[in-house]
C-alpha cells in the first residue's frame, strides 16, 4: 500500500469509528459521558470488528464518582436492613426478567456461546439471592451481663464507597460477585468494569435504578489504567475489589494497601486435574474437555493442565481427542455452536504463539485447532491437546488463557500432587479417582483454594467463598460468602451498662 493510500485508509477508520455507538459511564444514577476525551474499542469478536466506543474515564470522573457515592453511602448505610432487602429482591427479579438481553450482550461482547453466558447470568443471580439474606447475615453477638449490669454485643457496619475492577472473561458474573453483597452490607460500590465489554455493566445500572436503589449507591466508571489508578489512590474509597491477571493483582494490592485499603485481589491460574487408573475415564474425558474447551478456555476455574497418573494417559488422551472433533466452533450467537471465538485478535495471536511454542518445545500435539476454523473474520482458534508436556516447558508454565489443553504424564498419585503444590497458582484443582480415601486425602493434602472431587470446575455456591491460595489471591479475604460480607464491613464491640442505681460508687481499678 503507498502512503497516501495508507492515509486514506487509516481516515476511513477513523471516520467508521467516529460513527460507532458510544458507551459513557454512570455515575449519581444516570449515564454521563464525563470530562475524558478518550476511548478504547469494543469489538465483536465473532466478527472482528468494532461495535462500540468505550469512554476511558480521567481521574476527575472517578472523584465525581466517589463524591455522588460518598452521599449516598450516608443514608444508604443507615437505610433499614428490610428495605435494603427489599431492592435486592426487585433487582433479582429485574436480572431475571432481563437475563436474555444480558446473555446477548455477553456474547456479542465476550464471544462466548448462549448457554455459556446463561449460566454466567444465572451464578450471578445466585449471589444477589445470598445478599438478599443481609438482614440473616449481619447479625452479631450478644452476651448479657458480662459484669454486673454490663452487657457486651458486636455490630458489623458498612465501610462507606467501596470500589471493584473487573476482568473481560465473566462481565456480569465477576461484577456479581462483589456488589450485590457490598450494596447489601450498607456500601455504595464503584465499579470499573474491563473496557473489553463494558456494556453489561451499563444495562446494571439501570436495572438497580429500576429496582429503586437511589443514586449514588451504585456506579459505573469505564476506562483504563488511570482510572485504576485513581481508585486505588483516591481517600474516599476504603477497599478494593480486584479480579484479573496475577501481576496487575500483585500490583493492585500493594497499591491499594499502601494508600490505607482493605484489599482483595484475585490473580490468575494453572487449574490442573488429577486422573487417577481407578477414575470413571469416559467422566474425565467429558469433564476434561467441558473444562478446558467451555468459553474457549477463557475462565480462571478452566482445566488447563490434566496430570495423567500412571497408563490413566493411554486410555483418556483418545477419548478426549475424539469428543474433541465433536466441537463446533464459530459464532457464539448461533445456538449450534460449542465454542465462540478468543475476546480480541492480540489474545488469539498470543495464545496461538503458545501453541506454536509448544510445538517446538517438542509437546505432541494430538489435536491442532489452528486450522480447525474456516471463519477469516472472528477471532478464533480451535481447541488444542498436547500430550507429553513436560512441566518445564512454557505451555505448562504460564497460564494461556485459551483452548489449549496439556496432558502430562506422572509416575504415582506423589508425583501428581507435587506439581500440583509446586506451582506458583493455586485457584482450583480436581481429582478424578473412584477410590473415597485417595480423594479424602487429596482434599487434605493440596494446597489449593477451590477443590473438585469428580467435579472439574469446582466453583463454590453463593453461600461459600470463592477465591484462590498463592498467587491466585493476594489479600485475606475470599469473595462472597460469610467471607465477603466480613470484607465490606467492619466490626465494632459495644459494652453498655445501663446501671442499677444502688450500685453507685468510686472504682479506679481496670474494668474486668
Ligand atoms: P487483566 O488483569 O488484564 O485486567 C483486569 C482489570 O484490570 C481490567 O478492568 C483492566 O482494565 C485492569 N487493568 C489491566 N491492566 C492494568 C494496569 N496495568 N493497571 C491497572 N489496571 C489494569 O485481566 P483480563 O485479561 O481482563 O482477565 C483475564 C485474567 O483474569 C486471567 O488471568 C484470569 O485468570 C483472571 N481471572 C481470575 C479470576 C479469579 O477468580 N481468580 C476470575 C476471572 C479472571
Amino acid at each position: 500500500m503507498t502512503a497516501t493510500a495508507m492515509k486514506h485508509d487509516a481516515a476511513g477508520s477513523a471516520s467508521q469509528e467516529a460513527m460507532l455507538p458510544i458507551i459513557d459511564h454512570w455515575i449519581d444514577g444516570a449515564a454521563t459521558p464525563g470530562s475524558s476525551d478518550r476511548f478504547g474499542l469494543v469489538y465483536n469478536p465473532a466478527l472482528g470488528t468494532p461495535a462500540a466506543r468505550v469512554r476511558f474515564a480521567s481521574a476527575a470522573d472517578v472523584d465525581r464518582a466517589v463524591e455522588a457515592a460518598a452521599r449516598a453511602a450516608v443514608a444508604w448505610g443507615r437505610a433499614g436492613l428490610g428495605k435494603r432487602a427489599t431492592v435486592l429482591f426487585k433487582f433479582r427479579e429485574l436480572v431475571e426478567r432481563h437475563a436474555d438481553e444480558l446473555t446477548r450482550c455477553i456474547v456479542r461482547e465476550h464471544g462466548k456461546v448462549l448457554a455459556d453466558a446463561r449460566g454466567e447470568v444465572q451464578r450471578g443471580l445466585e449471589v444477589v439471592e445470598f445478599a438478599c439474606g443481609i438482614p440473616h447475615l449481619s447479625k452479631g453477638e450478644f452476651s448479657e451481663n458480662v459484669s454486673t449490669n454490663v452487657d457486651s454485643y458486636s455490630i458489623r457496619q458498612p465501610l462507606g464507597v467501596v470500589a471493584g475492577i473487573t476482568p473481560f472473561n465473566f462481565p456480569v458474573m465477576v461484577p456479581m460477585w462483589m456488589y450485590p453483597v457490598a450494596i447489601a452490607a450498607g456500601n455504595s460500590f464503584i465499579l470499573k468494569p474491563s473496557e473489553k465489554d463494558p456494556s453489561a455493566s451499563m444495562m446494571m445500572a439501570e436495572l438497580w435504578r429500576e429496582a429503586g436503589l437511589p443514586a449514588g449507591v451504585f456506579s459505573v466508571v469505564n476506562g483504563d489504567q488511570a482510572a485504576v489508578e485513581r481508585i486505588l489512590e483516591h481517600p474516599g474509597i476504603a477497599a478494593v475489589s480486584f479480579v484479573g491477571s496475577t501481576p496487575i493483582a500483585c500490583r493492585i494490592y500493594e497499591t491499594a494497601t499502601g494508600h490505607g485499603k482493605r484489599v482483595q485481589a484475585l490473580g490468575g491460574a494453572k487449574n490442573h486435574m488429577i486422573v487417577l487408573p481407578d477414575a470413571d475415564m469416559e467422566l474425565a474425558a467429558d469433564s476434561a474437555v467441558n473444562a478446558a474447551f467451555g468459553s474457549a478456555g477463557e475462565r480462571c476455574m478452566a482445566i488447563s493442565v490434566t496430570v495423567a497418573v500412571g497408563d490413566a494417559a493411554e486410555r483418556l488422551v483418545p477419548l478426549v481427542a475424539q469428543r474433541m472433533r465433536a466441537i463446533r466452533v464459530g459464532d457464539g450467537l448461533d445456538p449450534k455452536n460449542d465454542m465462540g471465538p478468543l475476546v480480541t485478535k492480540q489474545h488469539l495471536e498470543r495464545v496461538r504463539a503458545y501453541v506454536d511454542e509448544g510445538v517446538a518445545a517438542g509437546a505432541s500435539l494430538v489435536a491442532d485447532g489452528r486450522a480447525t476454523v474456516n471463519d477469516e473474520r472472528g477471532f478464533y482458534l480451535g481447541p488444542c491437546l498436547f500430550d507429553h508436556v513436560k512441566p518445564d516447558m512454557t505451555i505448562y508454565r504460564d497460564e494461556i488463557f485459551g483452548p489449549v489443553l496439556s496432558v502430562v504424564r506422572a509416575s504415582s498419585y506423589e508425583e501428581a500432587i507435587g506439581l500440583v503444590n509446586s506451582n506458583p497458582y493455586a485457584n482450583g484443582v480436581a481429582i478424578f479417582t473412584n477410590d473415597g480415601g485417595a480423594a479424602r486425602r487429596f482434599q487434605n493434602e493440596v494446597q489449593v483454594g477451590m477443590v473438585g472431587i469428580n467435579v472439574p470446575i469446582p466453583v463454590p455456591m453463593a453461600y461459600y467463598s470463592f477465591g484462590g491460595w498463592k498467587a491466585s489471591l493476594f489479600g485475606d479475604a475470599h469473595v462472597h460468602g460469610m467471607e465477603g460480607v466480613k470484607f465490606y464491613t467492619r466490626g465494632k464491640v459495644v459494652t453498655a451498662r445501663w446501671p442499677d442505681p444502688s450500685l453507685r460508687g468510686k472504682n479506679l481499678g481496670f474494668p474486668t
